[in-house]
């Protein structure tokens, strides 16, 4: 639920500056089909990883050793996975243009010289990057969606950078290490005990938690400082290294947008099959209290950032001069807007590359209501999804396609939506499915 959920609020319509000259004609998606690319990527992130380990037993005693590389080898075999499954993008001019920015703060620091940084390109939309130990850095097609220009994109990239020259993943394999010899010797401890043995473990846990969360908090701290050092010797924005923590805060605040009802009649009102009214019933929860829904969601699903504030006023402090606005540098800049639109088009495709199908209905219904220039393509894929979801309703499994209707977790029009298809007849859908792919 807690994914749905945080995909639905990153369908907000965010659309920045999206050029009007840009992509007159339609888009064409990216296509992940071509394995070559992939391959290469994987075969080369296999014997990076091989000498990776070996310099983890080099460096550290055996136990410890043999922990991390365990641990590693573990997360590495699964991460290979989901490059195998297609979760990742080898676009040149879109990976080539995240090296070159990494290249730009490498050139103004020398002390990163000799380290050797992968950049990885994820499909996922959301607002995010995060960096394995070995030093790949995997960057969410999203942030250039999300993201004002360049400069922000290289604040993301210089604070990634600064976990890896902090070694943030490693020490926390180190202590997590420690942590679990720890606990062990707690619960033959505790297992002596004889009063009060559920309350002392509880305290234990909790004290554990409690300490974890705090250390991640000042490793973010950390890669905030260092990540501005490295930032402030380019010529980018100082103020935008800022501008991109404000947006995450934002990002974690932003409400799902809303759909309104005459939106359904405007686009299944077909030549072939007039609107029936009665595909807009929905069961009766009146006794509903939605604003809790939105309470809920702004206190703790969606904050994926969640110190945003605190690491703000953090900067502020340290580095009075982000305070003072100036231009962003942005100097490529058109190359930025045709990635900011290659991000914003991929939304809907990535969402049927999941099988979010109901989702990339509703999202697609989203971007035609705001968006007049991708008219044909958002049709397309309406089409597509409608034709999935046909599929599905035939064979008996549209349940793992469209969510079922869950007043306590979902927005009233994200329920409309879902009653309105819900409500629909198997040849209803053919229909629909039919009529917008020759459309698109
Ligand atoms: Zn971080």
């Amino acid at each position: 639920m807690f994914r749905k959920n945080l995909q639905i609020t990153a369908l907000f319509i965010h659309l920045f500056f999206l050029s009007p000259l840009l992509f007159s004609q339609k888009y064409t998606p990216i296509d992940t089909t071509k394995h070559e690319k992939r391959d290469a990527f994987l075969k080369e992130f296999n014997i990076d990883n091989e000498t990776y380990i070996k310099e983890i037993k080099s460096k550290y005693d055996s136990k410890l050793a043999k922990y991390i590389s365990n641990s590693f080898s573990e997360f590495s075999k699964e991460f290979g996975d989901q490059i195998k499954k297609g979760n990742f993008i080898f676009e040149d001019e879109i990976t080539q243009y995240a090296y070159n920015i990494l290249e730009e703060i490498k050139k103004n620091n020398l002390e990163l010289k000799d380290i050797k940084f992968k950049i990885l390109i994820s499909k996922s939309h959301s607002l995010n990057a995060f960096c394995l130990s070995n030093g790949t850095f995997v960057l969410n097609l999203g942030l250039f969606y999300w993201l004002d220009n360049e400069d922000q994109f290289a604040g993301v990239l210089a604070h990634e950078i600064a976990h890896k020259v902090l070694e943030h993943s490693l020490k926390k394999k180190e202590r997590d290490f420690r942590e679990e010899k720890n606990m062990k010797e707690n619960v033959t401890q505790l297992k002596k005990e004889k009063y009060n043995v559920s309350d002392k473990a509880l305290a234990l846990f909790r004290e554990r938690l409690y300490e974890n969360g705090n250390r991640a908090k000042q490793h973010e701290f950390q890669a905030d400082s260092l990540g501005y050092k490295l930032y402030s010797r380019t010529n980018y924005s100082k103020s935008e290294y800022l501008s991109a923590l404000k947006l995450m805060q934002q990002y974690d605040s932003i409400k799902p947008v809303g759909l309104p009802v005459v939106v359904y009649k405007k686009y299944f009102d077909l030549p072939n099959q007039p609107f029936n009214e009665k595909w807009l019933q929905k069961e009766d929860f009146s006794n509903y209290d939605y604003s809790k829904f939105t309470e809920k969601i702004n206190k703790d699903s969606v904050a994926s950032h969640p110190e945003a504030e605190a690491r703000i006023s953090r900067i502020l402090s340290l580095f009075p001069e982000t305070k003072t606005e100036t231009k962003a540098y942005n100097p490529h800049k058109e190359l930025y807007e045709k990635m900011n639109n290659i991000a914003y088009l991929e939304t809907i495709p990535n969402l049927y590359f999941n099988e979010d199908y109901g989702l990339s209905i509703y999202a697609s219904m989203l971007y035609l209501e705001k968006d007049n220039k991708n008219t044909a393509y958002f049709k397309e894929w309406l089409g597509k999804s409608f034709q999935k979801i046909y599929e599905a309703r035939k064979n008996y499994t549209l349940n793992r396609y469209l969510e079922r209707i869950s007043p306590k977790e979902q927005s009233e029009s994200y329920q409309q939506f879902l009653s309105f298809m819900w409500n629909l007849k198997l040849d209803e859908i053919k229909q629909i499915a039919d009529f917008y792919t020759k459309q698109g």
